[in-house]
């Protein structure tokens, strides 16, 4: 008892979820005697639903991913028919891995949201009852404390994530960009490099003033819920999502080349554009948009978004303007570095 209560607070006192999923499975491996526990999530792709290894936890060590790290391997869902069962009925589902001469365990990772992933148990014998028992008690602890860390970290109006989640999120990303020579440092936090960019989004509803003047903030608040929702619904589930501020929100994206964000970005656009929105009709929206660099601030970054923002407002709103393309056109001046002889450390 008292060592699960050890599990239990040593769980509760992480604000962050890549260390709660890794305190979660810890305790799992310790009570349940387990061979390995690994913790999947389920992203949706294009191309279907795919399991993504974040967390492990075994006889050779524990690791761990955060989300903004570039991508481990994704494992379709359908190459594991006990976890594809485990996701799509949401139940707990076990298997007899007979070559290796081990039982699999998944359980369903469900909070409000949906299922958002499996934990999967490795045991050389089936869980008993009081196992079981255990590992549900530690999956509803899991849960709970999952729901708790959403609401905390998520604007209420809008559901997307809030302003304070934005720095922590934007921090986590510059210190996991690799620098060019940087390519050993710190090896097994980082993944392998996929070549891919973070691109930083703002998005800022056209004249939005007059939405509020001409029909009430009521209104207005709706038209930012559906702003939300046509967000969800544009961009892909790995896309992070932020209200930033009043009528502005920010998207975060990960593509290879500015014409796969310009692509993304032109389609919520459009999507916008095109929606009927009850009683009030057309919205539109401006979008400006750079790419995250190794040695960026968060003023930096969200400086040339600004910049290209307001370009895409001086041209005539509802369009897309990308910082990097303005500046090569000679649209745009560069951007002046805070000129101070302080250094902080
Ligand atoms: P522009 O096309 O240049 O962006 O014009 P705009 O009217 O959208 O820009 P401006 O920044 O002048 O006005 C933004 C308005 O958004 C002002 C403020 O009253 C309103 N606003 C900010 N936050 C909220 C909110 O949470 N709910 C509602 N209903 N209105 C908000
Ligand atoms: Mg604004
Ligand atoms: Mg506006």
């Amino acid at each position: 008892m008292i060592h699960v209560l050890k599990h239990v607070e040593s769980i509760t006192q992480h604000r962050d979820r890549s260390l709660l999923e890794l305190g979660v499975a810890s305790a799992l491996f310790e009570l349940v005697k387990a061979k390995e526990v690994n913790l999947y999530k389920v992203q949706a792709e294009d191309s279907g639903h795919f399991l993504e290894r974040v967390t492990h936890v075994g006889q050779d060590g524990l690791r761990f991913n955060s989300e903004f790290e570039p991508g481990n391997d994704l494992i379709p869902v359908s190459d594991r028919p006990e976890m594809q069962a485990c996701v799509e009925e949401a139940q707990i589902v076990r298997r007899h891995d007979k070559v290796a001469g081990v039982f699999v365990h998944c359980f369903p990772i469900r909070v409000e949201r949906g299922v958002l992933g499996v934990l999967e148990v490795i045991c050389v014998n089936p869980l008993v009852d009081e196992d079981l028992g255990t590992a549900e008690g530690f999956l509803g602890l899991y849960r709970n404390y999952l729901n708790l860390l959403d609401y905390s970290e998520r604007d209420t109006l809008t559901g997307l994530r809030n302003r304070k989640t934005f720095d922590e999120n934007i921090s986590k990303i510059l210190g996991n960009i690799s620098r060019p020579g940087d390519d050993d440092a710190d090896q097994h936090r980082r993944r392998p490099d996929d070549g891919l960019q973070h691109w930083l989004a703002v998005v800022d509803v056209d004249h939005f003033k007059r939405v509020n003047d001409q029909f009430g903030h009521l209104y207005g608040d709706e038209v930012l819920l559906l702003l939300a929702r046509i967000m969800r619904q544009s961009f892909r589930q790995q896309d992070k999502l932020f209200r930033f501020g009043g009528e502005e929100f920010v998207v975060v994206l990960r593509a290879a080349t500015e014409a796969e964000v310009h692509r993304a970005l032109e389609r919520f656009r459009q999507a916008v554009e095109g929606y009927a929105f009850p009683q009030i009709g057309q919205v539109t929206a401006s979008i400006g948009y750079t790419m995250i660099k190794p040695d960026d601030t968060i003023p930096d970054i969200v400086g040339r978004a600004d910049d290209a923002l307001y370009v895409a407002k001086e041209s005539g709103r509802n369009q897309l303007a990308n910082y990097e393309a303005l500046l090569a056109e000679g649209r745009i001046a560069v951007r002046e570095q805070p000129s101070s002889d302080i250094e902080f450390f």
